[in-house]
């Protein structure tokens, strides 16, 4: 059935409003280590549909301190299990910085949210919920969840908002990591499974960008995947006429190549073809998640493939190091300039593009058609990394293994972490709560970075932290 959240800063009367909805039929499951809260599930009918509850706030700590953190972790919960979400506030009292910063996290989410401004036990203080727009929700609904008034309404409001399939509800194989598995053993047959939605996991599409330097074979390599599977060609809405799109279809999977036209593009002279590939590079990163960073096998990285990554890196889509022209170096068309063992070979490319150390390397030969299917195949896992999401449970289990003496940092550049929790996806973003309000020490960085992709993967994709101090 269908899961609807509630979330809130304490006090504001997320319990009282959650006993409204699910009368005494209220089960506690879930009791998430590190961070010790109960999950409270409830269940509903209404207009004749089940639908679950859960009440993200559990056992709200007495502690001002941890209160932002009880926001991050509220808003996960809800982001990462529900098919849509209520936020509770007080309709008797001023916005405080939690509810804005919850309010924020919330309709970053892409899910359906709705905010319930509570307390409104008279007519009188009905109109005041206008007030409550600020935060940026579009659907508010005064309620007083001690009188049950506008709760009917809130719940037509969020029932029309919710799936009326629910979404798969075994998940398939890719959506659960072992990890997870393990954790409905030892919790035995939990009577709420953990359903990741749609989307969370899964894309319908991937949209690729094919980027590098002029003559490093974009077109061909564009051709290549193309081909005779080419299924639609469209142009999207709102852009120019000749930002055209490829779509491929392949296993279910669709695979978008973005504004093919641009990557045909040549410059007339040199200087002009090389200023527009990195121009080109820029916007189709705009445009996609995954990128094809091509090289030339037969010239290695030059200054200005060494340029376009970085573009790539930073712009957080994930990426893909496609060397290209392999054949040329096989068939030793190259006077022995370039190592043609493979391995030799991507040491010399990794050490060129040390930032990319979380990319994977395809040698092909876009112009033989070699290794085609094994792009393919990679676009695929590296969209779905980028998408993959850990529980706070289990990265609160990955902190306690950590051994943080390892990392190569100076004295004064170390920071406590008192725990993490993944934000956000696509690029996966960690948030950290620490003793100090300082920007992370570069090496530092990467060693959290290593260590997270040691235990989650998270492959070709970039991992973006941002630090929280919690005092
Ligand atoms: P773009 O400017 O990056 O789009 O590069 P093109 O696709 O136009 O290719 C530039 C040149 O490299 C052309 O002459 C292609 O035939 C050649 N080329 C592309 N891919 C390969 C390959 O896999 N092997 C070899 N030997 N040549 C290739």
């Amino acid at each position: 059935a269908p899961l609807i959240a509630i979330c809130g800063r304490p006090n504001v009367g997320k319990s009282t409003l959650f006993n409204r909805l699910t009368g005494s039929r209220r089960s506690i499951v879930g009791d998430e280590p590190g961070i010790t809260r109960d999950r409270i599930y409830g269940e509903i009918e209404w207009a004749g549909r089940d639908v679950r509850v859960v009440d993200t706030g559990g056992v709200v700590p007495d502690d001002e301190a941890l209160i932002p953190s009880e926001i991050f972790r509220q808003a996960q919960v809800a982001l990462g299990e529900a098919d849509a979400i209520v936020m509770v506030v007080d309709g008797r009292t001023e916005l405080v910085a939690p509810d804005i910063e919850l309010a924020r996290l919330l309709l970053r989410g892409g899910k359906p949210v709705f905010l319930a401004v509570n307390k409104m036990d008279s007519v009188e203080l009905l109109a005041g919920a206008e007030n409550f727009r600020s935060l940026g929700f579009r659907n508010v609904l005064p309620v007083s969840a001690e009188h049950g008034t506008g709760v009917g309404d809130l719940l037509d409001e969020v029932f029309s908002a919710l799936p009326v399939e629910t979404v798969a509800e075994e998940p398939t194989e890719v959506m659960l990591t072992a990890e997870d598995e393990m954790e409905e053993d030892e919790d035995g047959p939990a009577p709420v499974r953990k359903l990741r939605t749609h989307g969370e996991y899964e894309q319908a599409e991937t949209k690729i960008a094919i980027i590098g330097r002029p003559n490093v074979g974009k077109s061909t390599l564009l051709n290549a995947l193309t081909g005779t599977k080419r299924a639609i060609v469209s142009p999207i809405a709102g852009t120019t006429r000749d930002a055209v799109d490829e779509v491929v279809e392949r296993s279910g999977h669709s695979f978008r190549f973005v504004d093919t036209a641009g990557i045909r593009r040549k410059g007339k002279t040199k200087l002009m073809a090389e200023k527009l590939s990195v121009i080109m590079a820029r916007k189709h990163l705009e445009a996609a998640d995954v990128s094809l960073l091509l090289i030339d096998a037969v010239e290695g990285v030059t200054a200005l493939d060494a340029n376009i990554g970085g573009y790539a890196h930073e712009s957080g889509r994930s990426v893909i190091i496609v060397v290209n022209k392999w054949d040329a170096v096989t068939t030793g068309r190259t006077d022995g300039k370039a190592p043609a063992d493979k391995k030799v070979y991507e040491e010399q490319v990794r050490d060129a593009l040390k930032y990319l150390d979380y990319a994977p390397l395809l040698f092909i030969s876009a112009a033989e058609g070699k290794g085609v299917d094994q792009v393919f195949k990679k676009v695929e896992l590296v969209a779905r990394e980028r998408r993959k999401r850990v529980s706070t449970g289990q990265m609160n289990r990955f902190l306690e293994r950590v051994d943080f003496q390892r990392a190569s940092v100076p004295m004064s550049k170390r920071v406590k972490i008192y725990y993490m929790t993944q934000a956000a996806v696509a690029p996966p973003t960690f948030v950290l709560f620490t003793d100090k309000d300082v920007k992370l020490h570069f090496s530092f960085e990467r060693f959290l970075a290593n260590q997270i992709r040691d235990s989650f993967g998270f492959i070709g994709s970039p991992i973006w932290f941002k630090v929280r101090a919690r005092n």
